[in-house]
């Protein structure tokens, strides 16, 4: 496949570098707002590129059942239906199907057959649907169907996990995909050295533009996570970029980052702001707190998002205990761009030689905050 990847510069395991696709470059490492259902809840996309934003997620799960693939295509693509027109990477939609156990029908070598969370109406994913549905979207990265097994799952069920995964990145890799539309893979096997290692010897053989680890940050241990990450991302080609799918902490984003993963997304940002808190340097902020009712200082001293520069705590407050819609937007914003923020710096660290200090000084700030 082609060269979807520059590396500029290394700093022990972390890397900075440029994922290139059909909308541009993407520098990395980058972390990806999710918009699950076509948008980033209640952030406008030109707010999202202000912010710093240079890759959105989509949920291939979510925006097959509603509009449909087809009303998007019909519409003009994903791109212009959400008018957003940077860089998107849509997973498969099986992360939704296999963690949504429950809805699960059928899993078999073909595909699998589960019920929507919408109607109850039984549907059925193949590696040649979702990546005819991820070609509709017209996303600049698609990601192959694959097995995400659950934490506590027998070793036998984790292997027929890993089998099937690579079955279907196989016949996904062989299906025609949207113009200029790269195709990344995922690397399953959870913290199981000689799994992992199967399933990327086999995924890497298969030349994907990228690839990811997924079945990790499922409920395992951090400790855990973070060890088996240093390992399975040594194993990952250099000349090609490393996804880690689901981590979005600020801790969390620096321990992949120092492992040399590129890419990683999460719904913390946005689900935080719905519980009321913001992520800032003094740990995070419970805003229904009373303590910040006369605060008229901005959620974080040292941010230039749309919240900080106009607003105080006292006034956020106030918006969230009366459930006013900006309350939300603007722990949003403030949440997107903090982690924006927190990865540009990562990149330019790294670019520097300095990562290590900088990842100490940063772990050191959010402890001091967190004690
Ligand atoms: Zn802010």
């Amino acid at each position: 496949m082609s060269d979807a990847y520059t590396l500029l510069a290394a700093d022990g395991a972390a890397r900075a570098g440029v994922v290139h696709t059909a909308h541009g470059d993407v520098p990395t490492p980058a972390f990806m707002p999710v918009g699950t259902k076509a948008t980033v809840k209640t952030v406008d996309p030109d707010e999202l590129r202000a912010l710093g934003t240079t890759i959105l997620l989509g949920n291939t799960y979510h925006l097959h059942f509603r509009p449909g693939e087809d009303l998007i295509a019909e519409l003009g693509g994903l791109h212009r239906f959400m008018a957003w027109d940077g860089p998107i990477l849509t997973d498969s939609g099986g992360f939704q199907v296999f963690s949504l156990r429950d809805t699960i029908a059928a899993v078999d070598d073909d595909g699998v057959t589960f019920r929507s969370v919408y109607d109850g109406a039984l549907a059925r994913f193949t590696p040649e649907s979702v990546a005819r549905c991820q070609s509709q979207l017209g996303s600049d990265i698609a990601m192959c169907l694959d097995i995400c097994a659950p934490v506590e799952v027998s070793r036998s069920e984790l292997e027929e996990a890993v089998r099937r995964t690579t079955l279907w990145a196989t016949r996904q890799r062989a299906v025609p995909r949207a113009e200029g539309q790269l195709l990344f893979g995922i690397a399953q096997g959870a913290s199981d050295q000689e799994l992992r290692r199967r399933s990327i010897a086999e995924l890497t053989e298969l030349d994907f533009d990228g690839y990811a680890l997924g079945g990790l940050a499922i409920g395992e241990e951090r400790p855990l996570m973070f060890e088996t990450t240093a390992w399975a991302a040594k194993l990952l080609p250099e000349t090609k970029p490393r996804y880690f799918m689901g981590i979005g902490d600020p801790e969390g984003v620096l321990e992949v980052i120092e492992r040399g993963v590129d890419m990683f997304d999460c719904v913390l940002p946005t689900r935080t702001a719905r519980t009321g808190s913001a992520l800032t340097w003094e740990g995070r902020l419970n805003l229904r707190n009373a303590a910040f009712a006369r605060d008229a200082r901005p959620l974080d001293d040292s941010c230039s998002c749309p919240a900080c520069t106009r607003f105080t705590r006292a006034y956020i407050r106030h918006l969230i205990n009366q459930q006013e819609l900006l309350g939300l937007r603007l722990l949003s914003l403030h949440n997107l761009r903090f982690l924006l923020e927190l990865t540009a710096n990562a990149r330019v660290a790294i670019e520097q030689g300095r990562f290590a200090a900088f990842k100490a000084e940063a772990l050191g700030r959010l402890a001091a905050a967190a004690a």
